[in-house]
């Protein structure tokens, strides 16, 4: 039968990469719950919602329900890509300034109300991997398989600056280092569903694990509960 499997974890630390192959194997779809925060940051930014870095909580609010939020199938590139309000933004999202604001936008309740609902409806019909901060804890407390993934910082920091570099991002190793700091300290510090280990969550320290490493551990553990 199939299951949710939920992957949570620091920022960086490979989580969607695992997730990905994990539900191409699996035949699972794969539902990255960063990439909603991220949308919902960048409506902020498009909109002058944000001015300053400061939200303007009641414009937004009274905004939410205009976010739509969808993953499509790029069969080209055999990958989901993101989609707000019917525009791709998957590359859009990634970028530098939306990475700064996207903690203190994961922080407000009602963003995460609106986005944990169209998690849950995703979730309906079983066989996905989600990956994020909170989805074994808060999303899907019942999953058939909970990961909370954790490496160190250095090796979370190189590996952000790497995949930037690769894209042709102009970064600064000190700004990654800080942007990864901070967005973990806001994250495990918040009110509402903060990052933490699940107490049935299985911890993968991939600091010194292959790609190949970290797939086998995961796909061992499914396929004992499936
Ligand atoms: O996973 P990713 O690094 O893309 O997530 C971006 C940000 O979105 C996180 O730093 C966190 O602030 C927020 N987030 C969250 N809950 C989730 C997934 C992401 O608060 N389930």
């Amino acid at each position: 039968m199939d299951i949710i499997i939920a992957i949570d974890g620091y920022s960086s630390c490979g989580k969607s990469t695992v997730a990905k192959e994990v539900a191409k194997i699996l035949g699972y779809t794969y539902i990255d719950s960063g990439a909603m925060y991220r949308s919902v940051t960048l409506y902020c930014l498009r909109n002058n919602l944000a001015p300053g870095g400061v939200i303007d909580l009641e414009k937004l609010q009274s905004q939410i329900d205009l976010i739509k939020i969808r993953f499509v199938y790029n069969p080209e590139l055999q990958k989901h890509e993101t989609f707000l309000n019917g525009e791709n933004v998957e590359e859009e999202i990634r970028r530098p300034e939306v990475a700064n604001l996207v903690s203190p936008v994961s922080i407000i309740g009602f963003v995460r109300e609106a986005l944990v609902k169209q998690q849950r409806d995703m979730g309906e019909q079983k066989g996905i991997v989600m990956d994020g901060r909170d989805i074994g804890t808060v999303v899907f407390p019942d999953a058939g398989l909970k990961i909370f993934m954790t490496a160190s910082p250095e090796i979370r920091a190189k590996r952000r600056y790497d995949e930037m570099v690769a894209k042709g991002v102009q970064v600064d190793t000190a700004d990654i280092i800080k942007n990864i700091q901070d967005r973990d300290r806001i994250d495990s510090t918040r009110e509402i569903s903060p990052l933490r280990q699940a107490d049935d969550a299985i911890i993968l320290d991939n600091s010194y694990l292959t790609r190949e490493e970290q797939l086998e551990f995961v796909l061992k553990l499914a396929k004992e509960r499936i």
